[in-house]
């Protein structure tokens, strides 16, 4: 596999796996958790150039770590930001917001956290109720033209919003939940994004860590993880058996199950890039290897029988 990728028609060029930084900005000494910024700048230098954050990742403050972190060392050139917007505190209480004049305003509070000029890659993160698709996609075609987006994304759409948005062709990339255990994707929008030449990031690609291999029948969950349908019984036992069944093409590669996921995903030929969330340098390095494993047919046929698309969780 090339070293980068080209996200659809975005014209971006990105190394294949990407940060996601959702977990960045929970660094707290009390759970041992790293700085977000030591993460990315470790990631960069082991040749990450794409990073996924949003508005939203602990209110401003994993855009925040990136822009002060790429600002200090100098790097918002190397690197391509995409992140996302579409919530807004309305007395407390966080709204979906879709307006042309919200979505500017949050480019431009965007713009200022990443303490940047543009934005690579924005996103509508959700869709709201009100604001007809082809308006608020407008807004952010006109922010290109400005030269303050690059490229234009959306995220947690459904087909009929998203073909809403999309009447000029102006949507570079949809974000959307993808991974073994959830593949509904596959038969409902991927022949719209081959057809309209749309880059697909899956999100969610371990499924909370489940897909990462590092569950087993001993772990203890917590009572979160216990209220997760992944997480019940029968269901949990049956996704660990199938993990499981990966092993051997994690030896064969000499490498985690969470990179054969991961390499997978990348087989598919709508999706460019991958996002998986690290939460420490330790896994931000692990996944960074799955660039370099390239899946026969064979072994993609094996991994879509142990997870067949009809896998529903119970
Ligand atoms: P994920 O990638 O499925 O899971 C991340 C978790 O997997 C990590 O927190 C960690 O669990 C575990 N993990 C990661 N690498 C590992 C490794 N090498 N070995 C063992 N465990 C590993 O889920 P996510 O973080 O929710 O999603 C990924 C990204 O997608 C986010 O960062 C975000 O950028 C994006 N996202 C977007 C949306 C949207 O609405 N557009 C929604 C959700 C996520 P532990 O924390 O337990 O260690």
């Amino acid at each position: 596999m090339s070293e980068f990728v080209t996200l659809g028609k975005s014209g971006l060029k990105v190394h294949p796996i990407g940060l996601g930084a959702n977990k960045i900005s929970d660094a707290d000494p009390s759970t041992n958790t790293e700085y977000g910024g030591d993460i990315l700048l470790d990631a960069i230098d082991k040749g990450l150039n794409f990073i996924d954050t949003a508005f939203i990742y602990g209110d401003g403050k994993s855009e925040s770590i990136i822009g002060e972190t790429l600002k200090k060392h100098q790097l918002r050139q190397d690197i391509v930001i995409a992140t996302k917007g579409a919530h807004e505190y309305v007395n407390g209480e966080i709204k979906l917001n879709n307006h042309p004049d919200f979505l500017t305003q949050q480019v431009e509070d965007s713009l200022k956290r990443l303490q940047t000029d543009y934005i690579d890659l924005y996103y509508i993160h959700f869709p709201d109720e009100d604001t007809p698709k082809a308006e608020a996609v407008g807004a952010l075609s006109r922010l290109k033209e400005q030269g303050k987006i690059r490229s234009i994304g959306v995220s947690n759409f459904s087909l009929d919003q998203i073909k809403e948005g999309n009447v000029h062709d102006d949507i570079d990339v949809v974000q959307d939940e993808y991974n073994l255990l959830n593949q509904s994707a596959e038969s409902e929008v991927f022949p719209y994004y081959r057809e309209k030449n749309i880059s697909f990031i899956p999100y969610f690609p371990f499924a909370s860590g489940l897909l990462a291999g590092k569950y087993d029948k001993d772990t203890q969950l917590s009572d979160r993880q216990k209220s997760r349908p992944q997480f019940q019984e029968p269901t949990y036992s049956e996704i660990l058996s199938k993990v499981d069944q990966l092993k051997s093409l994690a030896d064969k590669y000499n490498t985690g199950i969470q990179n054969i996921v991961l390499a997978y995903y990348l087989s598919k030929d709508v999706v460019d890039a991958v996002i998986p969330g690290a939460r420490n340098r330790q896994q931000m390095e692990q996944n960074l290897a799955a660039a370099n494993i390239q899946l026969t047919a064979e072994e993609c046929q094996f991994i879509s029988e142990v997870f067949p698309s009809s896998f529903k969780l119970k």
